[in-house]
């Protein structure tokens, strides 16, 4: 896809700082970062949500999503890491291509990834879970 930054960068049309290359996905340097060490880890192909990434190609990007947190924690003497990954605008979603953030963390950052709880009424939580299992 022509217009698509990630396609760009895993073509090396654009400059990246890399960590990490599988070969079916690459590991690189946030220039936003949330927190300093803030990674992303892209599927080589393109793909603007996760089904439409091929099996083969998701798994090589979890396991370089792991292999890349590992390391984190190795060098960056972070409390934790956080794996982040947005499917559409509405679930804030910027560059339509796959991709996970990977952000280290300290504890007291008041980095804030919380949200509210709504309630469920009687049955509602089984009736929505019936539907997602029934498109399985
Ligand atoms: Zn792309």
């Amino acid at each position: 896809m022509q217009e698509c930054i990630f396609c760009k960068i895993a073509e090396n049309k654009i400059p990246s700082v890399n960590i990490y290359d599988s070969g079916k996905s690459l590991a690189f340097m946030d220039i936003m970062p949330a927190r300093k060490g803030h990674v992303l880890v892209i599927p080589r192909k393109h793909g603007e949500i996760l089904s439409d990434i091929s099996e083969e190609d998701l798994k090589d990007v979890i396991l370089t999503v792991r292999k890349v947190t590992d390391a984190m924690f190795k060098s960056l003497c972070c409390d934790g890491i956080n794996v982040h990954q947005c499917n559409r605008a509405a679930a804030g979603q910027v560059v339509n291509h796959v991709h996970f953030h990977l952000i280290p963390r300290s504890e007291g950052d008041n980095l804030n990834f919380g949200w509210p709880h709504e309630a469920y009424d009687k049955g509602e939580m089984e009736n929505i879970a019936g539907k997602i299992r029934s498109s399985l």
